[in-house]
């Protein structure tokens, strides 16, 4: 149904009326153009290529959660899609407006709302930059652990709607297991909390069902986590291991005894470009870097446990100095000069899977990639791990001479170099995302990725959000 006349007008005036005045509300082009890229490359390429980019028709700041409600119904009488935008700061165009309808910004709802010392826990709303959050946690001598490299641009609601993650993990966790509860608006405005604390057996814990739900099930409004003292002693090991596999079972091993707050194994592709311009290493082979950290005489003994580890596999011991620089420069990797931008084609085909299978999957992927389009440069490392598996962060790079100018093209060459990658990992028992999510980018692939439990999700959406408001063509949904 097509809006006319004075309508969308009318429609904004509704909006205006919801969220505090017109003030809050934007019509201008020039508005709408910024929400029409993120960091997904397609969206990238194709203002790029001076194509106009999605645009939303209204966008709102909304101030409360009581202000976020009433947006939500009035979507849903008028059966308008709604965007929501945290930083725009995502890679797989998950914020971005693609059938138009309101864009909602949450970056007005950006206050600090309790540290609660004894449970050591704090409360924010779900616009704020997490280094704001970060920020407020440091005045009173604690951290929230969650230092992604977008720190400075992703909101906390991004992070919970891609369960994002920082370099911290393999001590503190995905953002999953540092959320304690949330407060979330529904399709049809209803404010809900989930329950006051997590992992309790009073049925299914409904944070996991909004966390990673990018915005297709609701708004999230507010959120709760948990708080950490900063830790008395940080200690920094790089080693070098001769090839991927000695690396990937030092790295199980360790994981499986003890947890170091950082651990980064990079293959030699990785390790002979970056690591080399970066921290200035030289030597052949495949570069780890980890850090131990809490009370000192932990650490001591944490160190000397993984020492063993690397000894037993082959590793060579570079000492502390490689890991302390590689700390110092943990922004700058994704800093001009060093992350791959336009005119390069590039991706991040992050990949998560059991110890038993993390290898095959770099290597079927890369071979499959290679073969395919030999031109395409490929690099990895695995910068997240668990008890169970880790994940590879596996880049290709087209270089801007084997790029088409065309857009159409750009976008067929992309779509198609992710299709042959991903179903190289689903096939070798990968998972086609650790923490950067689905969005737009994978969408298509969510139901090869799950079979037929993809009706779980389908049905949880159907339930909570019949008109289908939220963040359409997103997820598989
Ligand atoms: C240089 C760089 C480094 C990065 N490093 C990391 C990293 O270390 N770790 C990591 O996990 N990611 C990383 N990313 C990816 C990205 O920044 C994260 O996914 C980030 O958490 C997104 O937050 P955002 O606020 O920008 O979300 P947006 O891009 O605005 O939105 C992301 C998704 O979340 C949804 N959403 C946003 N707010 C809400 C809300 N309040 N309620 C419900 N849904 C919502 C959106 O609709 C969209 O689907 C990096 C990106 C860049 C550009």
């Amino acid at each position: 149904m097509e809006l006319k006349a004075f309508m969308p007008g009318m429609i904004l005036d509704e909006l205006a009326d919801a969220v505090g005045g017109y003030d809050n509300v934007s019509i201008e082009n020039s508005d709408r153009a910024t929400y029409g890229v993120d960091y997904f490359w397609v969206g990238r390429m194709w203002e790029d290529r001076g194509q106009v980019p999605p645009m939303p028709d209204w966008i709102v700041r909304p101030g409360s959660a009581q202000e976020v409600s009433k947006v939500l119904k009035i979507a849903n009488y008028y059966k308008i899609p709604v965007h929501i935008w945290g930083g725009g700061s995502g890679s797989q165009g998950g914020a971005l407006p693609m059938t138009g309808g309101i864009l909602m910004d949450m970056k007005r709802m950006n206050h600090l709302i309790e540290i609660d010392e004894v449970s050591r826990t704090i409360t924010a709303e779900a616009g704020m930059i997490f280094q704001q959050l970060e920020w407020y946690a440091n005045e009173k001598g604690y951290s929230c652990q969650h230092i992604p490299s977008c720190l400075t641009c992703g909101t906390i609601g991004g992070a919970l709607g891609h369960r994002g993650i920082g370099i911290m993990s393999t001590k503190y966790g995905k953002i999953d297991d540092q959320c304690i509860s949330m407060e979330v608006v529904l399709p049809n405005g209803d404010i809900i909390n989930t329950l006051p604390v997590p992992k309790h057996a009073a049925g299914p814990d409904l944070n996991q069902i909004f966390i990673g739900s990018e915005g297709t099930l609701g708004v999230i409004t507010k959120a709760t986590f948990k708080l950490y003292e900063q830790p008395e002693d940080r200690q920094f090991r790089a080693f070098l291991f001769p090839d991927m596999h000695s690396g990937y079972m030092a790295g199980r091993d360790i994981m499986q005894k003890v947890k170091p707050s950082i651990l980064r194994f990079y293959d030699e592709a990785e390790s002979s470009s970056i690591i080399k311009k970066i921290l200035g290493f030289e030597q052949p082979g495949c570069f780890m870097n980890l850090a131990v950290e809490g009370f000192k005489k932990i650490v001591d003994i944490e160190m000397e446990i993984i020492l063993e580890c690397v000894k037993k596999w082959g590793g060579q011991d570079l000492g502390s100095d490689y890991g302390e620089k590689w700390f110092e420069n943990r922004i700058t990797f994704f800093y001009p000069g060093h992350i791959m931008d336009i005119p390069q084609m590039f991706g991040t085909m992050d990949t998560v899977a059991t110890y038993a299978n993390i290898e095959k999957i770099y290597l079927a992927m890369k071979k499959a990639v290679k073969e395919e389009f030999p031109f395409v440069r490929y690099i990895s490392h695995s910068s997240h791990w668990y008890e169970w598996g880790c994940m590879n962060y596996t880049r290709f790079i087209v270089e801007p001479k084997d790029v088409p100018q065309d857009p159409e093209e750009a976008r067929r060459l992309h779509n198609r170099i992710w299709n042959v990658g991903v179903r190289a990992a689903m096939e070798n028992g990968g998972v086609i995302n650790d923490h950067h999510g689905i969005g737009l980018k994978l969408s298509r692939l969510m139901k090869e990725q799950y079979g037929p439990a993809m009706q779980v999700m389908e049905a949880l959406k159907k339930q909570l959000d019949p008109n289908g408001i939220m963040n359409p063509y997103k997820l598989g949904l």
